[in-house]
């Protein structure tokens, strides 16, 4: 290819994502329209009681796209913690002509503060507490922002769990022995895997299995940066160090069970799933499922419209959660220091109006980012 033709080439794929954009941004959504619309959008801070005494609770934080807090008695861990909004053009530049994206220091210490300011704990606490990081998949917005946090926050200090092609996409800046594979130790199907234990103070325990899952695509058939990183990229040393879009590849795609275990019974039970699939990819196996109900279910809300089984209906179907709550809902090419807006693309009035309509669960909480559910068992 000569270089002119190459430079027009790029040049009518640059304008190409600026027609895409124009026209994605109009399905962008904000607060008040979602309302309107009769969207339940929970703005504040959520208590769900449970049958028990109420003496025990867990806190999670909604960090936004697929990110998670969740701590019980002084010991927690994050799935997912990304704060780096890259604008769409950023990103459109960055897979077609080879522009660099990173983390952004300023909008992850806001972020921090957010959250210790909301759980009422110390920084110092926060980085205490913080036991394991779970990453969902490799992509930019699953994975990019763990190796600043990990190192900023928790002093290198918390073990990173996450798949084998996100594993490579970190070995340069995590180090080995906190750097651990969840792939092989998650469960497929009715395959039975092992859990990441995590012992707290009071003698509970966090107990997390990772799931085989999968990753609806982003447009109809094309599933953008899938496949697997095979070996360490050579200019990923420092969380700081700039990367194309396309080092961040899917690998395969987790959910997760958390169980909150005392005196060796569940006591609270949660699953996570980061990224609409087909089902039943991501279902613990029946065996687990059927020794405990689930108490909160997660999901993403993010391309649901490109399952072509009925999600999340059969997912509910299937966990009977007591309690459900929507995640990966709203913009991440944008801001998170800014008032969100629906995620492009994706007509989330249709999916609480008509596709959640078809399995009518009790209730849900959609949380805008920071929100702090609390709850008590
Ligand atoms: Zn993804
Ligand atoms: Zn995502």
């Amino acid at each position: 290819m000569s270089t002119s033709y190459r430079f027009m080439f790029r040049i009518s794929i640059l304008l190409s994502f600026l027609i895409i954009l124009l026209l994605a941004s109009c399905s962008r959504k904000s607060i008040s329209s979602l309302q309107r619309r009769g969207v339940v959008v929970t703005q504040r801070q959520v208590t769900l009681r449970g049958e028990g005494s109420s003496l025990n609770n867990v806190q999670i934080q909604y960090l936004g796209c697929g990110g998670l807090y969740i701590r019980h008695a002084g010991q927690a861990i994050m799935i997912d913690p990304f704060f780096s909004h890259q604008p769409f053009m950023t990103i459109g530049r960055s897979m077609m002509l080879g522009g660099r994206i990173r983390s952004k220091p300023k909008h992850i210490a806001w972020a921090r503060k957010r959250l210790y300011d909301s759980l009422g704990i110390s920084a110092e606490d926060l980085s205490k507490e913080t036991k394991a990081i779970f990453a969902a998949h490799g992509h930019y917005d699953h994975l990019m922002d763990v190796p600043y946090i990990h190192r900023y926050w928790l002093q290198g200090q918390a073990h990173v769990y996450a798949n084998e092609s996100a594993v490579n996409t970190c070995a340069g800046v995590i180090s080995s022995d906190k750097l651990h594979s969840a792939e092989q130790l998650a469960a497929i199907r009715e395959q039975p895997g092992k859990s990441v234990d995590l012992p707290g103070a009071d003698g509970s325990v966090i107990k997390v299995y990772p799931l085989l899952a999968a990753h609806n695509p982003h447009m109809r058939n094309i599933k953008l940066f899938s496949g697997s990183v095979m070996r360490p990229p050579a200019h990923f040393n420092d969380p700081l160090d700039k990367t194309r879009v396309n080092d961040w590849l899917e690998g395969r795609t987790l959910s997760f069970l958390i169980d909150i275990e005392q005196n060796n019974s569940v006591v609270f039970r949660i699953f996570v799933q980061s990224s609409s699939c087909e089902f039943p990819d991501g279902l613990p196996p029946q065996e687990l499922l059927s020794a405990r109900p689930v108490d909160l279910a997660i999901l993403g809300v993010a391309s649901y419209q490109f399952s072509e089984t009925s999600y999340p209906c059969q997912y509910l179907d299937r966990l009977q959660p007591r309690h459900l709550m929507f995640i990966h809902w709203e913009d991440f090419f944008r801001p998170y220091t800014r008032k969100p807006k629906s995620v492009m693309k994706n007509d989330i009035p249709r999916f609480f109006n008509e596709v959640l309509e078809k399995c009518k669960p009790a209730g849900y909480i959609l949380p805008v980012p920071g929100v702090v559910i609390n709850a008590e068992f």
